[in-house]
């Protein structure tokens, strides 16, 4: 396909799928939009149509809680050794929904995303309100769960899994209150995976069919029979079998579908990694619609010789972009790019990946500023009004001349009050905690949790210094991470420096080591949110654990989980209030 005929038939689908997201019939994600929509800004990029794009109400984006993985899949010829090698299985139904989380304070809802690419999801917060009860304890949770629809009346779309994302798309509440969410995991939770259930059932809530497996010898007759057996009126695709923490998904191997490449398209992610993505002929998998499937890396083209005319089985998991099970055919028009799509520099190599290591790559910058504001509770402002008001770098974010709410307001999608909220939002980024600001930096597979761990060995003012071994020395990172952290860390030291300049200031965190190696379990409501007792804790030295031979105190207030408690005493772990917690941090 010439260009010209590239950008007509992107153009055309950009609107099909624009007025079908304004009917309220969205066939596709807002990540596979996004794709066509970049490919047309780079084919085309003055293309009236992105304009008219630019000026549509994106839906407000928000951090997930915690990193939400997707599960692996094992197939079916090795799913009997994985089960060889694991003991005490339990298995939960895989439902075909939507991905959510929603977090509940004191029984109200606070928040709640759907998983998005997983770091990021969309802010569904108001919708979930309208068909998740409220829930009957005072506790501070954050439940995982999938969104299903149930019945057979569809309102409209292909499917029940459409629908959901139709509904929760919409901009007003029409159906919303059809829909439901079966729950099946404590974000954070730090216990077993019955103990979730178990919990969450004890709030009141619904949950995934589950069960605790004994006899694992007639599982795979089981989960097969289950499979061909369906009988729920709602989707599930396979089951989640599990084992401590190891999960994986197992489902009957009908969804791969055979189709041919047209083209790859190399995107530049937040830290210059070139990510393929295929676009192929488009098939359905399971009534959906597929254009693209992810392609892993550059080393995987490569190796298979991938490129337009491939021929490649597809399959689709559960929600994100669908990816190749198998190559069937190479392509004689193989070849790997050599110059960044973005910003034209001459690519480098990095294991597997090519690299974009121009520094100033504005499609790298954009990423970066993104995840920066995100991590830092900014949120609201979409990368197309960045665009829009030329924000090239972080250091523009603190620019009055260039953030402004004039300009915010003038380039359209956003009202002045909007924009206030946003400029208020940046500055408060420089009143922020260390570990805050090093999450927002956004290094590779580096995530708070990370950047908790190294900040209670080092100050911040350190971590550009850090050597390789310093790093490994920290429990959790290896020899992948400790390299990414170091080369990514570097450029980092000059932002930090401006930021200073700017005002940053730290929120005081004592660090003591008063709790120095003894490890903690809270359950049960204190006096104060538990996250205020877990920081203290952690910045006097401590660690937090849950009860197991290891634990040194079991903390318990008004209303603790009762079988930590019961579980906390045959271990003969010493259970305290909150009056000895604080005399302990003392
Ligand atoms: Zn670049």
């Amino acid at each position: 396909m010439s260009n010209q005929n590239r950008i007509e038939f992107l153009v055309k689908e950009i609107k099909h799928h624009r007025d079908l997201y304004y009917n309220e019939q969205a066939e596709i994600s807002d990540a596979e939009f996004d794709i066509m929509e970049k490919e047309l800004r780079n084919l085309d990029p003055a293309n009236k149509l992105l304009k008219e794009i630019g000026a549509s109400p994106k839906r407000s984006k928000i951090k997930n809680p915690t990193f939400l993985g997707s599960l692996d899949k094992v197939s079916m010829e090795k799913f009997p050794e994985w089960l060889s090698k694991h003991d005490d299985i339990l298995i939960s139904e895989k439902l075909d929904g939507m991905s959510v989380w929603i977090e509940f304070d004191k029984g109200s809802i606070l928040k709640a995303g759907t998983r998005g690419d997983g770091q990021i999801g969309e802010d569904i917060t108001d919708k979930v309100k309208t068909f998740v009860p409220e829930i009957k304890s005072s506790k501070h949770v954050i439940l995982r769960g999938e969104a299903i629809l149930k019945g057979d009346e569809l309102y409209g779309y292909k499917n029940r899994r459409n629908a959901v994302a139709g509904i929760l798309n919409r901009d007003d509440n029409k159906n919303v209150d059809k829909l439901s969410v079966k729950f099946y995991t404590v974000i954070d939770g730090k216990q077993t995976v019955e103990c979730d259930f178990l919990f969450i059932e004890s709030l009141g809530l619904p949950v995934a069919e589950w069960k605790h497996i004994g006899d694992k010898t007639k599982l795979q007759k089981q989960l097969d029979h289950l499979l061909d057996n369906k009988d729920q009126d709602y989707d599930i695709d396979g089951y989640v079998v599990q084992s401590g923490d190891e999960k994986i998904a197992y489902k009957h191997d009908s969804e791969a579908v055979e189709t041919e490449v047209e083209n790859i398209e190399w995107n530049v992610t937040r830290t210059g990694r070139i990510q393929p993505v295929l676009n192929v002929k488009p098939i359905y998998i399971t009534g959906i619609e597929v254009r693209n499937a992810t392609a892993f890396n550059a080393k995987f083209i490569r190796d298979n010789r991938l490129g337009k005319g491939s021929k490649v089985s597809i399959v689709r998991a559960n929600e994100v972009i669908p990816y190749i099970e198998k190559v069937l055919s190479e392509s004689p028009d193989y070849k790997l790019p050599k110059i960044c799509p973005s910003c034209g520099v001459e690519l480098g190599r990095n294991g597997v990946d090519l690299v974009c290591l121009n520094t100033s790559c504005y499609e790298q910058n954009i990423l970066k500023i993104m995840h920066f504001m995100l991590n830092l509770d900014v949120e609201g402002m979409s990368d197309t009004t960045l665009r829009k008001i030329s924000v090239n770098t972080i250091y523009d974010l603190y620019d009055p001349e260039i953030i402004n709410v004039k300009r915010i307001a003038a380039v359209g999608g956003l009202g002045t009050t909007s924009a206030t909220r946003i400029i208020d939002e940046i500055n408060k980024t420089l009143l922020t905690t260390p570990v805050k600001l090093l999450a927002a930096f956004g290094i590779s597979n580096f995530s708070e949790k990370m950047a908790q761990k190294l900040l209670q060995n080092f100050k911040f003012d350190q971590i550009f210094d850090l050597t390789y071994a310093n790093l490994i020395d920290i429990e959790g990172i290896g020899p992948n991470k400790a390299q990414d952290f170091l080369n990514e860390i570097v450029p980092w030291k000059k932002t930090y420096e401006f930021l200073k300049s700017k005002g940053l200031k730290f929120i005081e965190q004592k660090t003591t080591d008063t709790l120095k190696g003894k490890s903690f379990c809270i359950t049960g409501t204190l006096s104060k949110p538990r996250k205020e007792f877990e920081t203290m804790i952690v910045n006097s030295g401590g660690r937090l654990g849950s009860v197991s031979k290891k634990l040194d105190y079991l903390v318990t207030g008004s209303s603790a989980t009762q079988h930590k408690v019961e579980k906390a005493k045959q271990l003969a772990i010493p259970i305290i209030d909150e009056s000895k917690l604080i005399s302990l941090l003392k």
